[in-house]
């Protein structure tokens, strides 16, 4: 399993729990807004896994769950064997994903491997490839997020609400959605690394917490467990 980066304690990228964040490398989008761009453009370094074993064996009991994130980490052929590892360890697990790879999902899920799942829906269907690139489709995403709504999976889909989404896009997001148990709108921030012909597109006006906290009242119409 490829690890470029760790966060030793956070807490706040699992819900109501102090978390180790592992960074995988590697994704199959091309967000033009990834805050993540140094694990997407092929610029990182690889951690020691060794490193990372002995971390998070001398921590049970110190830290109650592992986020894996990225980068994509479906993409990862060892993925499940390392979740499983982890498990092992006595770690609650919580997985982030794109929501492109249902049947990498379907297996953790079978296999009780993760506790808690985080699925990015990143556009309305029709705008997936434009915001995302070429190898994004809302349809795989939608998959995997029934697949997990089906199993009854701790969920939550979370939307970055750039700039270029607008009222009319989130409603249309909202109703591709099946009911969500929790769907997360999260303010947009310029990314610090960006590729040259996103100079304009990363540059809009981000929406204020005000006008976010109007958009999830007025999706919360469709989608009853919005937050902000
Ligand atoms: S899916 Fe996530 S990691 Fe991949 S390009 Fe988009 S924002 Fe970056």
């Amino acid at each position: 399993m490829k690890i470029a980066g760790m966060i030793k304690s956070s807490l706040i990228d699992y819900p109501g729990l102090i978390s180790c964040v592992l960074f995988v490398p590697g994704c199959n989008y091309n967000c033009f807004y990834c805050h993540n761009r140094s694990l997407i453009d092929g610029s990182y370094v690889i951690v020691d896994p060794r490193m990372v074993d002995s971390f998070l064996e001398k921590r049970v009991g110190l830290i109650d769950g592992v986020v894996i994130t990225g980068g994509e980490p479906t993409l990862q052929a060892e993925l499940l064997p390392y979740l499983k590892k982890i498990k092992n360890l006595g770690y609650k697990i919580k997985l982030d994903t794109n929501g492109s790879s249902p049947l990498v999902v379907e297996q953790a899920l079978n296999e009780k491997l993760c506790d808690y799942y985080a699925v990015d829906y990143k556009a309305p269907a029709s705008r997936y490839k434009e915001i995302c690139g070429n190898n994004a489709s809302a349809n795989e995403v939608l998959k995997t997020i029934n697949l997990l709504l089906n199993a009854n999976a701790q969920l939550e889909v979370r939307t970055t609400v750039i700039p270029q989404l607008k009222k009319d896009d989130l409603m249309t997001m909202a109703n591709e959605l099946p009911i969500l148990p929790k769907f997360v709108l999260k303010k947009y921030k310029k990314p610090e690394k960006y590729l040259p012909v996103d100079t304009k597109r990363v540059a809009k006006k981000p929406y204020t917490d005000s006008e976010i906290e109007q958009l999830a009242k007025l999706v919360s119409t469709v989608q009853p467990n919005t937050v902000a």
